[in-house]
């Protein structure tokens, strides 16, 4: 039971946002023997993290090891700068690989399982490791509460850092319930406010081109603690970087998300004009990209039944099944009729089809590159046996990978590299970690790797 805040109550440490980053740093200061306030904007907890795929990418675990699937710490490190198109700061994805093993023990001794590994976007091996995100958020919130040192209150909307006579941030100012107050925090503040795929603002300002992608992510990932702390003059990291991600039914809502990779399992992509136009083994970010410039900026993933058997029950995103049976997939016994249930002209899709096919049986060169399922792994499969299948897709922005500049202890820094004493951040308000491009599962990774620094480091600086 969460006592009333007031005014008076000073905490050790104050986290804003329930999040995965949220949950993770104040767990990590709560250990340290710190008290802990946890605000959260919404009356529900959660954020994007209570949304996700449940993926984090992990290396040289059991499971893999369990399916041989040879994975360790230099190829993560390698697939990381080369997904993030080297711009990624080092230290920060050094940081990420040399604690990745620790993260995935932590959560295991928390009793999260993974119950399956597959390969997706950026990964040269299978290293998505899946859970059940909301399972998760509960077991984390009960080692919050256990300890007695947290409290979470909901409904709690942080508008405005404070800081002492020092300059350091001390506090933070609120609407809750109960009005307006300020409430203090000897060792900081941690923003783990999420991301700003719901700012139309701020998308206007950094990432334009998004514009026809579906808004998504938590209801309250506005960048409000990228406001709080710009307004400090914080320090920002790939904030052009933002990418959407391609596969989800045009009419996705936030009640149940739905995003279907086909295509990394054998489908090829098609715009309304039945041709192919990326190489649909890369990353679903690229493909995003790709489909914004398309018409209309949808694209069909198109499959047969060879592909079909490739589907892969219960795992989210590879589940060709669970489309079909929400009636989002469109299925026909010929390509001329599945092009015109869909509207795309039939001529230009059985030939771009025989084209695909014809490059899959190395009579030709594929004309966008396309060498392998996905990440240039798996072999491609002609698409000619029937039934064939449609399923609609645009791009969906679930995540923004830019923001405050930090070290890797979660410490933010100014436009100039200094230290802004007092404030720390976590999780998706952060930037400098991705680069130019996400690799599936580091979002959640990062959220556990650098929550549990930014709480360690912020307990750090208050004795109890
Ligand atoms: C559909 C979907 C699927 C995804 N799948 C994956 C996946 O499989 N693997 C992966 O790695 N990543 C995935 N991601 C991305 C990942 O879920 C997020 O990047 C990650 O969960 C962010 O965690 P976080 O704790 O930083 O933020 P969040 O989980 O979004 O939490 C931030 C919280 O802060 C609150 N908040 C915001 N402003 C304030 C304020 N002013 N005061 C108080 N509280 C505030 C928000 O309401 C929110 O609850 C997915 C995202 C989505 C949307």
């Amino acid at each position: 039971m969460n006592a009333e805040l007031r005014p008076d109550v000073v905490f050790d440490v104050i986290v804003l946002g329930a999040g995965i980053a949220g949950y993770t740093s104040a767990i990590a200061a709560a250990e340290l023997g710190r008290s802990v306030l946890v605000l959260e904007k919404e009356e529900f907890v959660g954020g994007s993290t209570a949304m996700s795929g449940g993926f984090f990418a992990f290396a040289g675990t059991d499971e893999q090891r369990a399916q041989n699937i040879g994975d360790d710490d230099v190829l993560l490190f390698d697939d990381l700068r080369n997904v993030g198109g080297h711009a990624n700061d080092v230290e920060l994805v050094q940081f990420y690989v040399d604690r990745q093993a620790a993260a995935y023990r932590w959560l295991r001794s928390l009793g999260i399982s993974f119950s399956s590994v597959t390969i997706s976007s950026g990964q040269s091996v299978a290293r998505s490791h899946c859970t059940d995100p909301k399972r998760l958020l509960n077991r984390l919130e009960e080692v919050v509460r256990s300890g007695g040192l947290a409290q979470i209150h909901t409904g709690c909307r942080a508008l405005e850092l404070v800081r002492d006579h020092q300059g350091s941030v001390a506090g933070v100012t609120l609407d809750g319930a109960n009005g307006r107050m300020t409430l203090h925090a000897r060792g900081g503040v941690v923003l783990a406010t999420g991301g700003f795929s719901r700012s139309p603002e701020l998308l206007d300002i950094f990432a334009p081109e998004q514009a026809a992608a579906i808004p998504y992510g938590g209801l309250g990932n506005s960048g409000d603690g990228l406001r709080m702390a710009w307004l400090l003059g914080a320090g920002l990291r790939d904030m052009g970087a933002v990418t959407s991600t391609f596969g989800s039914h045009p009419d996705t809502t936030i009640a149940y998300h739905e995003l279907l990779t086909a295509y990394y399992l054998g489908a090829i992509i098609v715009n309304t004009q039945g041709r192919r136009f990326v190489d649909e083994s890369q990353s679903y970010k690229v493909l995003g990209d790709a489909c914004l410039r398309q018409p209309d900026a949808i694209g069909y993933e198109i499959y047969d039944s060879v592909v079909r058997r490739n589907s892969k029950a219960g795992v989210p995103v590879s589940d060709l099944e669970l489309p079909e049976r929400r009636g989002r997939t469109i299925t026909a016994d010929t390509l001329e009729d599945l092009a015109s249930k869909i509207s795309v002209p039939p001529g230009p899709l059985v030939s771009t089809i025989d084209s695909y096919n014809a490059a899959v049986r190395n009579e030709r060169v594929d004309e966008f590159g396309r060498a392998g399922l996905c990440n240039g792994v798996g072999d491609l499969i002609e698409i000619s046996t029937p039934p064939f299948h449609a399923y609609p897709a645009k791009p969906l922005l679930s995540s923004t990978f830019g923001g405050l500049a930090t070290t890797k202890d979660g410490q933010v820094v100014d436009v100039c590299g200094r230290p802004i004493a007092g404030l720390f951040a976590a999780g998706e308000v952060t930037g400098g970690f991705h680069g130019r491009a996400y690799m599936t599962g580091t979002s959640l990774g990062k959220g556990v790797i650098f929550g549990r620094a930014a709480g360690n480091a912020v307990a750090r600086r208050c004795t109890p």
